[in-house]
Formats: C-alpha cells, structure tokens, sequence
C-alpha cells in the first residue's frame, strides 16, 4: 500500500462506511501503554464520541511493556504479551498506523506528519511519546553493542547477542538493569552488573534491602560492582569491554545501558508546547494549548513526572473523563512499587528516606532472608520498604494512601495485617507465653521453649546466663527477642538486664559486636545490621561510626571505608569550629618543619585570610578561619607543598610529640627526635577507637610529656622506657610502665603491637586510658611484653593495615578527578555530629 502523502484528513474520513461525518477526530502519537489505555478508558466511556488514529513509532500493535523482561528471560513469548490484538483496533474502528513516527506538529493547521509524509488532521490529538533511554555520552556509547532497555527491538538484540553467548555488561543496577542482567545471565551470558551508587536500586529500596538484593544476585552468580563509574566502552567497531573510572576492565560483547530515562518531549517542543522536565498539563492532561493533550512518561504534572504504570492509568482516566467532559481532574499520584526483581520480592512505597519526627518500625529475620521497616510520622504511615516477604505491601500501601492514624496497631504493626487486625494474639508477650513447651525456640542450637524455661527455672536470670546455660541465643541472635520476652514471662521483674549495649540499635554490646563480625565473616555494615537484628534501618551516629570503624579494623585492604559514617571533622579533613568555619592542621613529622612548609602555611594563611594560627599542644601549626568550600583549595596548595593531612580531626594517630634529644640538647641520651619522626612515618594514617598520641622525650626530664600519651617513650642512657595509657584530658592519667627495651627498632616493634591490641580490642570512642583500667595493664603486659609470638603477630597485622591506609587524604580528594565526587560529601546524606574537640 502506498502511504506517503495520503490524506487522512478528518474531512477525507467522510463518507467512510458506518463513520458519522459530525465526528471529531481524535489523533494519538504514541501506541504505547498510556496512549492505548487512555482510548480504552474513552471508549469505555463514550465508543462513538470520537473517531480514533493512533501512531506509533514502533511495527507493532499494543504490547505489555512490562512483561518485556519475562520476555528476554525466556518465559514468555511476544504473543503472550500483546494487550489489544489487530482485531481490536478493528473492532472498535480504530486507524492504527504502526511503524511511521510522528515528525512534526502544526498546531496552526491542526495537522500532523509522520515520517512516510503521511499528513493527518486532528480535531484533538494526544500525545503519549513515552521515555528515550538516557545514554551516558561517554567514549564507545556509539557502538555496535550498546543496547538500551526499552522496547521490543531492544529485546531482539539481547536475544540475538545472548545467543551468540559471552559476556554481558549491565550499567545500571536500577530495576531495568537488573531484570536486564537476570534475563541474559539466564539466557547464559556471564553478567556483570556497574552501578554507580553504593546500592542497588536507591531510589526504591534503603540500604538494607538493597544490600539483601545484591547478595542474592551476587549468590545466583552476577558480578554486582557498585560504586562503579564508567569511563569508556572498549572495542573497535564493536563492543569488547567497559574500563572504569578506577582503571578495572571488564571484557563483555555487549553492553545494556539501563541508567534511566527521559521524557520524550522532542515533538512537543518543537510545536511550541510548554515543557518542563515533561510537557506541561493541567488537571485535565490539557497542554498548554487547548486542543492537544499529553499523558504518560512524557508528561510533567505539578512538578511530577512519573515513570510507573499505575499514575498513568490514573491521568488516562482523568483524561478520558475530559474528554467526555465529566472533568475528575487528576491530583497526581502516591506510588508503590511491588516488583519481583530477578524473582526477588521487593516492595517500596512512599518516603523512606526517615528525617525529622519520622520513626522507624524494622523487623530482620537474617536466615528467611526478610527485612520489614515502616516508616511512621505522627501516627501515620509515610513510609514502607519490604524484601523477601512483600505480602503486606497492599496493606501498607493501603494504610499509606488512607493517612489512617496506626497509633492502636503501633506494636503490632511490622507483624502485618493478619497479627495487627487480630489474626494472631494481639499480645506478643501473651503470644509467645502460649507457645507450646516443643515449640522451637531457637533454631541455630535447636533450643525449645521448654528447655529455655528449664534454664531459667535453675537460675538463670539474664539473656547472658540462659545463653551460658542452654545456648539459646548464643548463635545468630534471631531469636534474642523471644528469650527476652520468655524471660519476662517467666520471671517478671526478676530479669536482669545485660551488658551496656552498643546503642539503641542494637541488644549487642561492642564486644559481641566485634566478635561476631569476625566469626561470621561480615563485610559490609549492612550485612552486620541484617544479621544481628539491629532495629533501625541504617543505624544511628553512635553506630554507624563504630561498625565503619570495626569493619574497617578487622578487614585491612578488603572494606572500603563508609565516608558517610564519620563524623563531620573526619568527613572535612578538617576540625569545625564554633563560628562554622574549619581548622586546618597539616603534618610536620615530630614536630619538624623547614622553610618550605612554612611559606606554604604562610601563603594560605594569605590567600584564605586565615584570621589566626596557632602552635598546637602537639607542635603543630593549626590554621583557622577557613571556609567549607574553600577546604579543597587549602588542601590542595598545602599539598603542593609536600604536606599531608595531620589527621588532628581523626579517631587516630594525631601526633608524635618529641623533645629536642641527643642532637642539640646537653642531657639528651638518643636522638629522641629522629625516633619520634620514624615511629610518626609509621603510625600516621592509621585508624583507631579514639584519637590517639604519641611523645619522644631525649632524657628522663621528660620535656615531650611522654607520661601523659597513649604512647610514650623515655630514652635513657641503657634504651627506652616505654609506658602506655596515658591521658592529658579531663581526667589526667599518668602512663602505666610497659616494659624497657634496649633498641630503637625494639621500642618501634613494641609501639606497633600495642597500638594493634588497643585497635583489635578497645571499643570504639574508648581511650587507651578508660581501656587499660578495664582490662588491667597486666593483661596488657602479658599481651605486649611478656608473648614474643603474640607481639610480633599483632605488630605484624598492624603493619599490614597500614599499607592499606597511609594514602593521604588531602592529595587524593584534591586531585581534579576526584574533587567532584567528594564535594557530594559537604552534603551528607545523614549528617553526623561529633561534639568532641580537637
Ligand atoms: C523493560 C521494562 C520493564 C518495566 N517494568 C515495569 C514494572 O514492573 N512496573 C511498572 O509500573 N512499570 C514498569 N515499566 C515502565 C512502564 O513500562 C512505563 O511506565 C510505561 O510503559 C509508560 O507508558 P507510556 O505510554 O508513557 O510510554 P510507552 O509505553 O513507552 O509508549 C510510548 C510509545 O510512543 C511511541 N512513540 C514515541 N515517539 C513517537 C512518535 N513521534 N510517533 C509515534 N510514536 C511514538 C514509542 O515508540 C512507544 O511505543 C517498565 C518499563 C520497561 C521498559
Ligand atoms: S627531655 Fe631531656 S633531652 Fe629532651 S629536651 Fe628535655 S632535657 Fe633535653
């Protein structure tokens, strides 16, 4: 048939058999899933109201967008997704003309031509363009391989490249990615999944379920890199790999772009229409010319634009109410998204991003592999995230759109919709009271309730005790709650409360914490919270800190520090100051400095208008006054001139003080100088429970302060004295003896061991001083100087760490190329406050 230049004028239709010549025309650009189902609900309405051509831009009729990854997975077929056959359109006499886009619009003449030159006249028309995939512009995106995510076309050439096999790269671990990567990892591609974020899916789950998801994937045999920034496609021609930011290289045939979309407004910007993120429309879907309409992903509504099916039913339905002027209107849409991601259950609606007055409600069962968190502001439900078990969603979702005031189900809540209306008893104490003596109490150990009951009836009056006496709770800790609870039903107010916990967050205290994050191999903060039932969904700035800390202290060189759980001083490299200004303290190893550094100082002091500096206690030249924003620059031009970061803002090595010595001074014994400048070379960098100091002193007049560091070494005429613990703090402590010995590399052994003990076992924001009192400084000597072994391995992993750790922080963010990336830090997601001074 031959279509270019066919007139299809609302005028030429006339005299078209069983069409009233009195009919407008209704024209619609786009056959996709807003644009059908807006016909569908106009029809539903009023069949003969208008007479209807569709566009579309693809050769197809109507499909099921959504059921496209079923489709590239291989358990559906394209005729199982088809939503309105041919016979359809003919039975409703709709002109349905695929594979010929839209080129342009003449709102003048109320006429529109496709590409063929096919022109057509409208009385009204709606557009429903969809989305165009974003394409990261980076070198290689033009190559054969690269594929978008979005329509049939795409699927064919996944399937095409999955049956040739190899491997596949994914960049973007959003929804669209990752049911991209299930489909060709099943279609047996070997799959590697880049996500720029830190976890998959941001913007629909919290961190936590998203971790859950990507250790899931990862078990199903995905490569999951997040964090990861791409920087070119690789291939001549044709796609070979993807290299990252970070150097990595990863070999793939083909690669799947699946990093968002765009509003597909080209058209109507072209005729003039108004546009925001999407074309602007009212109430109604009217733009803002009165006889054009626009509805679907194209479309920006009160600011909103929406890229799920569910708010675009609902402006078709207000559109097709226009239409047959009922006028509903459309007041935008709360969404939901309830989502089998590879055959993973996730579910999200509303804000779960917490803040101000927001409480969290959070349920884990580690071996069902189920995270629940509601998210209530003034007894209201704002929020919901689920994983693993979605079946209550609806019932959130429900409760969500409602605004019904949750105060009578509160403690019932996370439990879901059978417990909290009654399904279950509406006494968690009186549930767990009416379990039956075999009930399994805790699955690790195999303990019944019975035998808990048995454990407490001898004796046993804490959850420590019945953990000692019937290993209930002694494993993975699910079950913690429910001893708890059988503890209180048993013994009422006879219960003794355990150990000080971590923080609210948690039942675990430090100890159990680090612990368990060795013997179950955790790596992640995520992880740990999962498995041991923490009761927030991210922590709190009590936690987060520590656990960074512990993981960081139990995995050198694998765990990549968390920037977003310090402080904000360790986030600035830089300590804050009342005025909101910052101080800046670069390093001069022992105390030394020559006219190069000090005319770097002097020049930035200049430059940033710095009002004061200032000789600190620990010989060191502190400059304030600098601004947040002028931080990078300062780090930056100190850089230049050798300096690194003096780590004074840090839970860590601050400073070795050190005396004049034997090189210039009239009692020195050794070159207490020299020493303090080697043991700062070793020690900088490193992380610690709190901060933490060294002192040199050349003879026993002690003008470092040795006595009162954590560290400290006294030179005498036969070695050193070493002595540890010390604090010149509030509560001043003199340092406890250690131990002598006669050589310079022996005190620098016995420093690097020592500081490794008190990283491995002090808890975190615990000072070496509270800490030796705890565990007594014979502990400490039987540790250090009486288990050569013990010493030599525990200074063996402290130098392994510090491998991993002495890279500056000023010359890495200060670069160019990561400049960028850490100025989102000046903007933390969740802003955690240190109130301890430098
Ligand atoms: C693989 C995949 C999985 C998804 N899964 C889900 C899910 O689980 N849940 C969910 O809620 N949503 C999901 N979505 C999103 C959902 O499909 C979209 O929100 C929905 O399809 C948008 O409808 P629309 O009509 O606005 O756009 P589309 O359905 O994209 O339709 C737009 C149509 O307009 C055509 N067109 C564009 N320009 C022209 C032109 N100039 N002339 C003629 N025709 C033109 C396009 O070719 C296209 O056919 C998924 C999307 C994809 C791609
Ligand atoms: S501690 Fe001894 S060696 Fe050092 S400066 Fe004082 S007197 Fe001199």
């Amino acid at each position: 048939m031959e279509l270019s230049g066919t007139d299809w004028s609302s005028e030429a239709a006339e005299g078209v058999p069983g069409v009233p010549p009195q009919r407008e025309h209704l024209v619609v650009i786009g056959n996709g899933m807003a644009g059908c189902r807006a016909v569908e609900e106009l029809l539903a309405r009023d069949a003969g109201r208008y007479r209807v051509t569709i566009f579309g831009a693809e050769p197809h009729v109507n499909y099921n967008r959504i059921m496209l990854s079923p489709v590239l997975a291989g358990e559906k077929s394209f005729e199982d997704i088809i939503l309105n056959t041919h016979q359809w359109y003919r039975d409703n006499g709709i002109e349905l003309i695929a594979g010929d886009a839209v080129v342009s619009v003449d709102r003048a003449a109320k006429r529109v031509t496709a590409a063929s030159g096919r022109s057509v006249a409208y009385d009204r028309l709606l557009i429903a363009t969809g989305s165009d995939p974003f394409i990261i512009p980076c070198p290689g995106h033009t190559l054969d391989g690269v594929i978008s995510f979005r329509d049939m076309h795409d699927v064919d050439r996944m399937l095409a490249a999955a049956d040739a096999g190899g491997d596949a790269v994914v960049i973007g671990g959003g929804l669209l990615g990752l049911e991209a990567a299930h489909g060709l990892s099943l279609r047996g591609m070997k799959v590697t999944v880049l996500h720029l974020m830190p976890t998959l899916m941001e913007r629909q789950l919290d961190e936590a379920a998203g971790w859950l998801l990507k250790t899931a994937l990862e078990a199903r045999g995905q490569t999951i890199l997040t964090g990861a920034d791409t920087a070119e496609i690789l291939g001549d021609g044709k796609v070979e790999g993807v290299r990252l930011k970070d150097g990595t290289t990863i070999p793939a045939s083909i690669v799947v772009m699946a990093v968002g979309i765009r509003p597909n407004v080209k058209l109507a910007r072209e005729a003039g229409l108004a546009i925001g993120r999407g074309i602007h429309v009212d109430d109604h879907m009217v733009t803002s010319d009165p006889a054009i309409l626009a509805v679907g992903e194209c479309v920006e509504h009160d600011g909103n634009v929406y890229g799920l099916v569910a708010p675009l039913f609902d402006m078709c339905r207000a559109l097709a109410d226009g239409l047959v002027e009922k006028h509903s209107g459309y007041r935008g849409s709360v969404t939901s998204t309830k989502l089998k991601v590879a055959g993973l259950d996730v579910f999200s609606a509303g804000d779960f991003s917490g803040g101000d007055g927001a409480e969290d409600i959070v349920l884990r069962d580690a071996s069902r592999g189920v995270y629940k968190r509601v998210i209530v502001k003034d007894d209201r439900i704002v929020g919901a995230v689920l994983y693993g078990d979605t079946g209550d969603g609806g019932w959130y979702f429900d409760l969500l759109k409602r605004q019904e005031d949750v105060s009578e189900l509160r403690d019932l809540l996370i439990f879901g919709q059978a417990f909290a209306s009654g399904g279950g008893a509406a006494d968690p104490k009186a549930a767990v009271a009416a379990l039956s003596d075999d009930a399994e109490i805790c699955g690790c150990n195999g303990v019944t309730k019975g035998q808990v009951v048995a454990c407490i009836d001898k004796g046993a009056c804490s959850l420590d005790a019945v953990r000692a006496g019937c290993k209930a709770s002694a494993s993975c800790g699910s079950c913690t709650g429910l001893v708890e609870t059988l503890l209180a039903v048993t013994l009422g107010d006879a219960v003794q409360s355990g150990p000080k916990t971590m923080c609210k967050c948690t039942g675990f205290g430090h100890d159990d914490v680090r612990r368990e994050i060795v013997a179950q191999d955790m790596r992640s903060i995520p992880e740990v919270m999962q498995k041991l039932h923490w009761s927030t969904p991210d922590g709190c700035s009590s936690c987060r800190p520590a656990l960074n800390y512990y993981l960081l202290c139990a995995l050198p060189g694998d765990y990549v520090d968390d920037q977003q759980s310090r402080f904000v001083n360790e986030r600035m490299h830089a300590n804050i100051q009342k005025d909101g200004t910052y101080s800046v303290v670069p390093r001069m190893w022992g105390g030394l400095t020559n006219p190069r550094e000090l005319r770097a100082i002097a020049d930035v002091v200049e430059k940033f208008n710095a009002p004061m500096v200032k000789v600190t206690g620990g010989q060191r030249l502190d400059i304030f006054g600098i601004k947040k924003e002028d931080l990078p620059a300062v780090w930056a031009d100190l850089n230049a001139a050798g300096m690194v970061s003096g780590h004074a803002y840090g839970k860590s090595l601050r400073t070795v003080k050190t005396c004049v010595g034997s090189e210039w001074c009239r009692f020195g014994t050794q070159d207490s100088t020299g020493l303090g400048v080697k043991i700062e070379h070793m020690t900088w960098g490193s992380w610690m429970p709190h901060k933490f100091k060294i002192a040199v002193s050349g003879c026993p007049r002690n003008c470092a302060e040795a006595t009162i560091k954590d560290f400290g070494v006294v030179c005498v005429d036969s070695g050193y004295e070493l002595s540890v613990g010390g604090n010149g703090g509030i509560h001043v402590r003199a340092t406890d003896f250690l131990c002598k010995v006669a050589t310079e590399a022996e005190a620098m052994h016995y420093c690097a061991a020592f500081i490794q003990l008190y990283r491995e076992e002090a808890r975190y924001l615990e000072r070496t001083a509270p800490w030796i009192e705890r565990v007594g400084v014979d502990y400490v000597k039987a540790r250090i100087a009486d288990d050569a072994e013990g010493r030599d391995a525990l200074a063996g992993r402290f130098l392994y760490s510090q491998s991993f750790s002495q890279d500056d922080p000023w010359a890495e963010r200060a670069s160019a190329h990561v400049q960028h990336a850490h100025m989102a830090e000046f903007h933390p997601a969740k802003a955690l406050t240190d109130g301890e001074p430098a």
